[in-house]
């Protein structure tokens, strides 16, 4: 990366796209559709014609708290946007350039389902380079953003009744998808008293004859938990001795602050069954241009390449061409959003320690804290309600990631030290000054 680029974090709740705050030019007004007036159906409602599985999927609440935090803005209200897990700042210049010129070169048509085979390379030697692992570019399967890969392998190995273990508080897509398919979610409970990490022994309890898949998350969203050595030795121990295949969700792995990132696969009899989930979204902030990728045995990779030929066709393919450009470019715009991660993390969680009534974990990857709310004496879903409404900082329940999640709030700290900064006044007043975290 050239000297005079600059990494120029986005401003958080103003409008996003081309003509947005960091193009610093505005786009031509585009006029509102015109209001067309739904038929009223005389026939029988939509619920009642929806298969049965979609009354089992769930959603991403984030989305639903963005959608009300907007509407809020729209009435005059000003908002601090913690709600949303995605990087504020723009895509480095290297890699858009690239999109630019694969664009030019006409990129644009369809590219065979599994990826373009110099991603699928790149990716591959990437993935070997950061885990230690000898990878081959056809266990490399390239998707649009690293979520279907969830799906996709969710799809592949559950049948109606199957178990599936998934963290929880976690990522709410696991149990959506579980149920969709008809599995069974098995909450896995991450708690505060172990640092949000998976106890090794009650994993051991939720194993059954019918447990098909493992779902382990390092670094952790909601609650920036990282695992430990001995945590993912444990974890691989009792996925060998049960014949489990493990989904290990890495898209946070270059995400970390105070220690080194492991992978399971490192150990012995992992790399036969575990499907890891990367992505660009995170590292590169990336989220818009949809490219994530799943790097798994061979033979599995067959049957997610059948159902990327069903439902996608294929990744976009000048996306693709970019993210060419983001492995093999300069690193610096990358690690200087870590950087700056780590600080507004320093920052935001201080801050919150001196908050009456919330208690901190310190979190160690991600760009997530979710700070206990129990000493508020409040459900954690009305603390979320009353910080939205009342204080104008948009967060999430804790129970917007499981039962587990209970008693916790979500923050992103994907956001500038300045409105950060203004979203810890805002919840001061609302709450009022004390310390109880144990940090
Ligand atoms: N896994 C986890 C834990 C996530 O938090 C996210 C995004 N929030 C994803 C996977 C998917 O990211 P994407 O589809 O944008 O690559």
């Amino acid at each position: 990366m050239r000297a005079k680029k600059k990494l120029a974090p986005r401003a958080r709740g103003a409008v996003h796209g081309p003509g947005g705050p960091a193009s610093g030019k505005l786009k031509p007004a585009i006029p509102p559709p015109a209001r067309i007036r739904c038929p009223v159906s005389k026939t029988r409602p939509f619920s009642e014609r929806c298969a049965e599985r979609m009354g089992w999927i769930g959603t991403e609440t984030a989305f639903d708290v963005l959608a009300k935090a907007k509407a809020l803005e729209a009435q005059g209200r000003s908002i601090v946007h913690l709600e949303i897990g995605e990087p504020d700042f723009d895509t480095p210049e290297n890699i858009r350039e690239a999109a630019k010129r694969a664009l030019d070169q006409n990129w644009t048509h369809y590219v065979p389902a599994p990826g373009i085979p110099e991603l699928r390379h790149v990716i591959a030697t990437e993935v070997a380079r950061t885990r230690n692992i000898p990878v081959d570019p056809r266990q490399v399967v390239v998707t649009p953003g690293g979520k279907p890969i969830m799906s996709f392998l969710i799809m592949t190995l559950c049948n109606p009744g199957d178990e599936i273990i998934y963290p929880n508080p976690g990522f709410p897509i696991y149990e959506s998808m579980i149920r969709f398919m008809g599995g069974k979610a098995v909450p896995l409970p991450l708690r505060e008293e172990n640092d949000f990490r998976v106890d090794v022994d009650e994993l051991k309890g939720l194993i059954t004859k019918k447990t098909k898949l493992l779902i382990i998350n390092s670094p952790h969203n909601p609650t920036g938990s990282v695992l430990t050595h001995e945590d993912l030795k444990g974890i691989a121990a009792l996925a060998v001795k049960h014949d489990l295949i493990v989904l290990a969700d890495e898209i946070y792995s270059r995400i970390i602050y105070d220690v080194p990132f492991e992978s399971i696969t490192q150990f012995p009899g992992m790399l036969e069954r575990t499907v890891i989930l990367d992505g660009f979204s995170k590292t590169y902030a990336m989220t818009g241009w949809r490219v994530g990728y799943g790097v798994m045995p061979v033979e599995l990779a067959q049957h997610i390449i059948r159902l990327m030929i069903n439902i996608n066709s294929c990744t976009s393919a000048f996306s693709q061409r970019a993210c060419i450009e983001a492995i093999v470019g300069p690193q610096e715009d990358a690690h200087k959003m870590v950087a700056e991660f780590k600080r507004r993390r320093d920052i935001f969680v201080e801050g919150l320690c001196g908050i009456k009534g919330l208690s901190c974990y310190k979190p160690q990857g991600a760009f997530y804290v979710m700070p206990s709310v129990e000493g508020t004496g409040r459900s954690c879903q009305d603390i979320a309600d009353r910080l939205l409404n009342e204080a104008g900082v948009a967060a999430l329940s804790g129970t917007c990631f499981g039962e587990y999640g209970a008693g916790y709030v979500r923050f992103s700290y994907a956001n500038s030290v300045e409105n950060l900064q203004e979203a810890l006044r805002r919840i001061e007043r609302m709450l009022g000054r004390g310390r109880s975290c144990r940090l």
